[in-house]
């Protein structure tokens, strides 16, 4: 397989994500409103906003940048520091057990870049105990990543792999619609939370569909 990930795939695909963010911010807010505090799109775009620099190697006294470890370690660093709600700390571990699995790298084969993003939603599943089908971020990011890895298997090009990734990834986060919300707050809700499309499986589709765009 000739396609590898790099470095700087990778910045480009945190500076992908943080402007999808910023472009659907007030969607992302507004499918917080009937089921959360409506804050989602605003927390999100705070958080990206501060991480964009990092990835466009603009933060003059910050510790060097050579490894994909580097990278997502101070991403995710810095969502979990500028980040309020669930949402940071959960993409803030995200994106921290990614660059911590792909280590210090600066070029990675498509399945170890694979195998990264399954150690970084460990890490989400780890801190947020939620299953499938709770109405989570986890109902994008499984079946997206379940997706890569088959297309991976069956010698499928990095492009295509993200694509079937990012289909599955908006299948994702529409089957949360129906879903019974049983984590974070739209759990308080109850049995008013179906009907509703979870934001988190939202933005989460907005990072599968940033990595097909930017690495594939
Ligand atoms: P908050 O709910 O604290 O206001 P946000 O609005 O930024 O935080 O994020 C809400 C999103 O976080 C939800 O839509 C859901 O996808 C995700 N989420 C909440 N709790 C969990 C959890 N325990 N595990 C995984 N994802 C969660
Ligand atoms: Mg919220």
């Amino acid at each position: 397989m000739g396609d590898a990930v790099t470095l700087d795939g990778l910045r480009a695909w945190v500076i992908e994500f943080a402007r999808l963010i910023e472009e659907h911010r007030s969607y992302l807010t507004e499918l917080d409103s009937p089921i959360g505090d409506a804050d989602h799109g605003t927390n999100m775009a705070r958080g990206m906003a501060a991480a964009v620099p990092i990835a466009s190697g603009g933060v003059p006294d910050a510790p060097p940048v050579g490894t994909a470890k580097d990278l997502l370690g101070q991403v995710g660093m810095k969502l979990v520091s500028t980040v309020g709600g669930a949402s940071g700390p959960l993409y803030g571990t995200f994106f921290l057990r990614v660059g911590a699995a792909l280590g210090d790298v600066d070029t990675m084969s498509p399945v170890h870049f694979a195998a990264g993003l399954r150690a970084g939603l460990a890490g989400v599943v780890a801190r947020g105990k939620a299953e499938p089908g709770d109405k989570t971020m986890v109902d994008t990011l499984l079946p997206a990543l379940d997706a890569l890895d088959a297309s991976l298997a069956a010698n499928h090009s990095l492009a295509d792999a993200l694509a079937d990734a990012s289909k599955a990834a908006d299948a994702g986060r529409d089957s949360t619609t129906p879903m019974l919300a049983r984590k974070g707050r739209a759990s308080y809700l109850g049995e008013r939370s179906v009907g509703h499309q979870d934001p988190g499986s939202t933005s989460s589709a907005l990072l599968i569909a940033a990595a097909a765009t930017t690495l594939g």
